[in-house]
């Protein structure tokens, strides 16, 4: 299980994105940017519960790849 979050900055897309906050991702959002999203086993539940907060929502291209959609 690794604890994710979701950047409560959109990108310019208005994507926004889903970090794995165990990964050691270079673009993690600040600790005041972000909405912790829980322990999950895969990118794919996080989006999810992300989803409940915002409309779109992507995984991050280093940290959440195989989430990355767009
Ligand atoms: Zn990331």
């Amino acid at each position: 299980m690794n604890n994710f979050c979701v950047n409560v900055n959109a990108q310019s897309n208005g994507d926004h994105e889903v970090h794995n906050t165990d990964a050691g991702c270079r673009y993690l959002p600040a600790p005041g940017n972000r909405i912790d999203l829980g322990l999950h086993s895969t990118c794919r539940t996080a989006v999810a519960q992300a989803r409940h907060h915002f409309h779109l929502v992507n995984g991050c291209a280093y940290c959440a790849w195989q989430c990355h959609t767009s």
